[in-house]
């Protein structure tokens, strides 16, 4: 199977969160498991040189129409990771990749539409088309629909469409501007059964679009699945993905072992398996002399997260809080996009700035992030949602145990060590159920309790989490399925 991902993000090139991950991780599983696999990817500026390399082949100039003129476009392909992705890079005076960032930017939604219009463009133009079109959230919403309403009509007739859901939390609501910006007939496709948004009708909804016009639809958990179609956190698109349930699944994300695992992972200062356990303690000592903690038998309790609403900022704070009056030591890595919230975190940062059991770093730092898991003996994740969370899948691999709220995909994977009806050997984490203060605390006593008056228990707990499988193998083969009951 021929497959195209077409994605915003793609570690280590461009991420800014799980969706570089998993279209990292899915590709090359899905190459590992005989498929040949190619990503379309925004040519951002902060694409830095060591994250890739070139393929030898010149970058590819074409142009096509946008806002009724002719825009040129440049591909760059290169090889990140043995997988092939090909850079788009539209050249126009608004320089869409040109912003040193991702995401953020007014003009977002313009961004992304040009990046699938000349993507599309780009696969219409080359030899070969792909069996299968992969788009990911929001940013590629728009690829299924200017497929089916234009490019199958200008002979692009292979390729059929999986999406996955990765956040219904950004859904891209845009003026209609800019469906006309890449050629598409406003009145005939900015209606409530297509791309209408249903909260305001004068707006454009791209995730609803790339809902409607896909040929299969998937989340990243099963339990995510259902929590967006029947309760408010399919965010509004409750109904368009029950009518659309048909074609319409959850599938648990995998994680790339190859990057995340601390038998070999580079970027740690004591590889460890689950024969070595105690190796650990190496990259615990190593993290605390780093960030200038004390090297003291206090349980270290970590948060690796973006810092918004959605991962329960508040319930963050009030871990660190709880966890240092109750003599564990906190450390967080975490990169907030809303100034607020960063400002919220820069304060406590100032305000422990002379605590030797408590540290936060308030930056995206892939490096330190490695050293964490490395190092932690628990992660919170107190998500207000989580469709899949990946972090507590790398956390169980280092040995970590998560501490969660039940919702999503982490409903999905931690099991809890006292009230789970799971087998001991399969209990893996503490879980808690309401979004509130007291849940929380109940959940942390509980898994502090265990470090401190049953280290035994605590270490079996470690290693229940490091045997369970979360690859891409499994998932990927999900995948597979899919693409092949799509194809002719
Ligand atoms: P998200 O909703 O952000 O996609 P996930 O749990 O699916 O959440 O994935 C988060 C990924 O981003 C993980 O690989 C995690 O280690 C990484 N991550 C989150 N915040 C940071 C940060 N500040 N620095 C480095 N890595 C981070």
């Amino acid at each position: 199977m021929y497959i195209c991902m077409i994605a915003a993000e793609c570690a280590p090139m461009a991420k800014a969160g799980g969706l570089g991950d998993v279209v990292h991780g899915l590709s090359r599983e899905l190459i590992r498991q005989g498929h040949e696999v190619e990503i379309m990817l925004p040519g951002y500026d902060c694409i830095t040189p060591d994250s890739c390399s070139g393929t030898g082949a010149q970058p590819l100039r074409y142009e096509f129409r946008f806002r009724d003129e002719p825009m040129s476009c440049r591909i760059q392909s290169v090889e990140s990771c043995g997988l092939l992705c090909h850079l788009v890079t539209p050249e126009s005076e608004d320089c869409f990749f040109e912003r040193g960032r991702l995401y953020g930017e007014p003009d977002d939604p313009e961004r992304f539409t040009t990046f699938c219009r000349a993507s599309l463009e780009f696969i219409l133009k080359r030899e070969r088309q792909p069996d299968i079109l992969h788009c990911h959230d929001w940013h590629t919403g728009l690829v299924p629909v200017l497929l089916y309403e234009e490019y199958t009509h200008r002979g692009l007739t292979r390729p059929r469409v999986c999406y996955t859901l990765h956040n219904l939390g950004h859904q891209g609501i845009a003026a209609p501007r800019v469906l006309s910006d890449v050629g598409l007939d406003p009145h005939r496709v900015l209606t409530s059964d297509r791309l209408r948004h249903d909260a305001d009708p004068a707006l454009v909804n791209l995730m609803k679009g790339g809902i409607v016009y896909s040929n299969f639809v998937t989340t990243v958990s099963p339990r995510h699945a259902e929590e967006v179609q029947h309760t408010e956190l399919g965010c509004g698109l409750q109904r368009t993905l029950r009518t659309h349930g048909a074609k319409f699944g959850g599938i648990l994300n995998g994680v790339d072992y190859d990057t995340w695992s601390p038998e070999g992972d580079p970027w740690i200062p004591r590889q460890y398996s689950s024969n070595t356990l105690g190796d650990k303690y190496h990259n615990t000592t190593a993290l605390r002399t780093r960030l200038r903690m004390a090297l003291d038998p206090k349980p270290l309790v970590a948060v690796v997260s973006r810092l918004d609403r959605q991962k329960g900022a508040p319930l963050i704070r009030h871990t660190i809080d709880f966890v240092l009056a109750h003599g564990a030591q906190f450390v967080l890595l975490g990169s907030a996009t809303e100034t607020a919230l960063h400002e919220t975190f820069r304060d406590i940062k100032v305000r422990t700035a002379d605590n030797p059991d408590c540290h936060l770093e308030l930056h995206y730092d892939e490096a330190l992030a490695h050293g964490i898991y490395a190092a932690a003996d628990l992660l919170v994740i107190p998500s207000v949602y989580e469709p899949c969370g990946l972090t507590q899948l790398i956390a169980m691999k280092y040995g970590v145990v998560p501490v969660v709220r039940n919702t999503g995909g982490l409903g999905d994977t931690v099991f809890d060590a006292n009230y789970s009806n799971r087998d001991f050997l399969e209990r893996n984490g503490y879980v808690f159920q309401d979004y509130t203060t007291q849940a929380l605390e109940s959940a942390l006593t509980r898994a502090l309790g265990l470090w401190f008056d049953h280290p035994d228990y605590f270490r079996q707990l470690r290693l229940n989490a490091m045997r369970c499988d979360f690859s891409w193998t499994e998932p990927a083969e999900r995948y597979g399925e899919i693409y092949e009951s799509l194809v002719d």
